[in-house]
């Protein structure tokens, strides 16, 4: 779920020294970590992310755990490390296992006509992605796209744009198909490391380093390489980079369990920003020895209308949301059935008077109308402190007969009965010839109030607002 809306609460920190910024940033991640676990938001994770276009040096972002979200992240459950995609390290699966060809067998070149992608090229083959070099193609975009920088990582895994980012120190990004082909004379799907034309530099990736004999492009199209070796057809490269990226099932970098790929609400995010804008705006301050330094700055942000969202996802239902108690407008919702009778009011005053004296916020209702319409009323508020102060037997009427009664009077639907248009957020209609009154229980199933919230309704709520809802206005 994601509105049009974005509204967030923004913090600054200005240190004098790098250890105080480091020490201000895990202060507020503390903070951060006390306040979603109030809220009620289920498992978050503080995931290490990247600190993308705003700069600076290290950043975390918080993640409500939830099949819906959008941000993909990578977590250990053995060990509890969590990092966003582009941020994960990981250690790569073996490469498939195979017999290596004896010392004799040369590089040969063989014709694979429509292999474009590694997929096909294996099946061309009959060969494994872990055992193919992928030669990928990028561009600089702020250098007029003058020069190519090819990639070769291993044919199961991926080059990640932003770890490429981070290991070269600038942007990179793919070529287009007709690029390529202008600038190196083969399609995209047949390049490789060996003779490749019209590229600036090869990099070869991490991944690489322990492949020993391996298929890849021989630089024409239709052509791959095979049994191609390291040291002896391609000269052992200097330097590697890390720019693969991690996916489901690598193994952990910091212990021996396995990475799994999560979904979740980005719902706030936490940068050490380092001095990047403290010295483009040119702030100065004196420290204690009368020098002249530059703060040390680190900022934070909570996505006050995300996290609504988050919970929405997490706490709602069919019938709406459900509020948990740390934010719920009120804790409890007194609703009164026979509103104008003396013994109600006593009963109202009686149950006031005890929330009032536990500091819980109430909404009453004392609106003339019978239980099942003042229980559609409430669902809006899904007021999380509700206690049913009703006699037994009026408790027992709002909910319906019992289940195997019900099911009876599902049954009566093909007969054709009469269905309740006010009745909107129920999403299996059913039909009854029995009375509105009785077909309202019906359909909810239970008419009952929520019982999925706390009984007890003590809190240390500040204070104790009480909103009276009288006559017949509508709560929506
Ligand atoms: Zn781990």
């Amino acid at each position: 779920m994601r509105a049009l809306e974005f509204s967030m609460s923004d913090a600054y920190s200005f240190d004098a020294t790098e250890e105080g910024m480091r020490a201000t940033y895990e202060r507020m991640i503390a903070m951060y970590r006390r306040i979603f676990e109030r809220l009620g938001l289920g498992e978050v994770l503080c995931v290490q992310a990247d600190n993308g276009p705003i700069g600076g040096d290290g950043s975390a972002e918080f993640v409500a755990v939830t099949d819906g979200g959008e941000d993909a992240f990578l977590s250990c459950p053995a060990c509890g490390h969590a990092a966003s995609v582009e941020r994960s390290d990981s250690r790569l699966p073996p490469a498939a296992p195979r017999s290596i060809a004896p010392d004799e067998v040369k590089a040969r070149r063989v014709q694979t006509p429509g292999a474009r992608s590694v997929a096909e090229l294996c099946a061309a083959l009959g060969s494994h992605p872990s055992h193919v070099v992928k030669t990928m193609v990028f561009v600089d975009p702020e250098s007029d796209y003058a020069g190519l920088t090819a990639v070769c990582v291993r044919g199961d895994l991926d080059v990640d744009v932003a770890r490429l980012r981070a290991a070269v120190g600038h942007v990179l990004t793919p070529a287009s198909p007709e690029l390529v082909r202008r600038l190196t004379g083969a399609e995209v799907g047949s390049l490789g490391p060996i003779g490749l034309q019209g590229v600036d530099r090869v990099l070869f990736d991490t991944s690489v380093r322990e492949m020993r004999d391996f298929a890849c492009g021989a630089n024409r199209t239709g052509e791959h390489l095979l049994d191609v070796r390291n040291g002896r057809d391609v000269p052992v490269p200097r330097a590697f980079v890390n720019a693969y990226a991690a996916a489901d099932g690598h193994g952990c970098p910091r212990c021996p369990g396995t990475l799994a790929l999560r979904h979740g609400v980005e719902l706030g995010h936490v940068f050490q920003l380092q001095q990047r804008y403290t010295s483009a705006m040119q702030v100065s301050f004196r420290d204690s020895g009368g020098a002249k330094s530059v703060p040390w700055m680190g900022c934070y942000g909570i996505g006050t209308t995300r996290v609504m969202q988050a919970i929405a996802d997490l706490h709602g239902d069919e019938r709406g949301m459900s509020w948990p108690p740390s934010i719920a407008p009120y804790l409890a919702h007194v609703v009164v059935t026979e509103p104008g009778s003396e013994a109600a009011a006593r009963v109202l005053d009686g149950v006031l008077d005890r929330l009032g004296r536990n500091g819980v916020d109430a909404l009453v209702d004392e609106r003339a109308a019978g239980p099942g319409p003042q229980a559609r009323r409430r669902r809006p508020h899904r007021v999380p402190g509700v206690r049913d102060r009703r006699p037994r037997r009026q408790r027992r009427r709002a909910r319906g007969p019992p289940a195997q009664e019900r099911r009876k009077s599902a049954a009566c639907s093909r007969g054709g009965g009469r269905t309740d248009p006010g009745h909107r957020d129920v999403g299996a209609r059913v039909r009854c010839g029995a009375p509105e009154r009785r077909t309202v229980a019906h359909r909810r199933g239970s008419d009952a109030p929520p019982t999925r919230a706390p009984r007890a309704v003590a809190s240390a709520s500040a204070s104790s607002v009480r909103r009276r809802l009288r006559g017949r206005r509508s709560l929506r």
